[in-house]
């Protein structure tokens, strides 16, 4: 690595300017705004049993609402539900089922 690679590797650019400063300067040697340091995060790990948890809701959730659109007549509700909603409450029970298994899946194998 060649000494200017190195050196745009260790400059990072003024949110002010847009010009490079060094990285172990507080303040921008152009416009002299103090340039925040910006340090990341690990990305988040996956809490174990979320998945299956989630899935567990999308379920309940499906199953809740099949069950109101199925029963919107005897309910008495001020607004007419659509009938596709039925179909899109099944799709959402289904999918909830196959995230419930992946997860199962994932926790088994892990
Ligand atoms: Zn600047």
């Amino acid at each position: 690595m060649s000494s200017f690679q190195q050196s745009i590797a260790s400059a990072r650019q003024c949110v002010f300017c847009g010009k490079p400063v060094p990285s172990n300067h507080p303040h921008c040697p152009h416009c002299r705004e103090v340039v925040p340091k910006v340090r990341l995060a690990p990305a988040p790990t996956a809490v174990k049993g979320s998945q299956i948890r989630r899935g567990f809701l999308y379920i309940l959730l499906g199953l809740i609402i099949h069950f109101v659109a199925l029963r919107s007549d005897s309910l008495n509700l001020p607004f007419s539900v659509n009938p596709a909603v039925s179909y899109l409450a099944a799709m959402l029970f289904l999918g909830g089922v196959g995230l419930a298994l992946y997860g199962l899946f994932t926790k088994v194998t892990a």
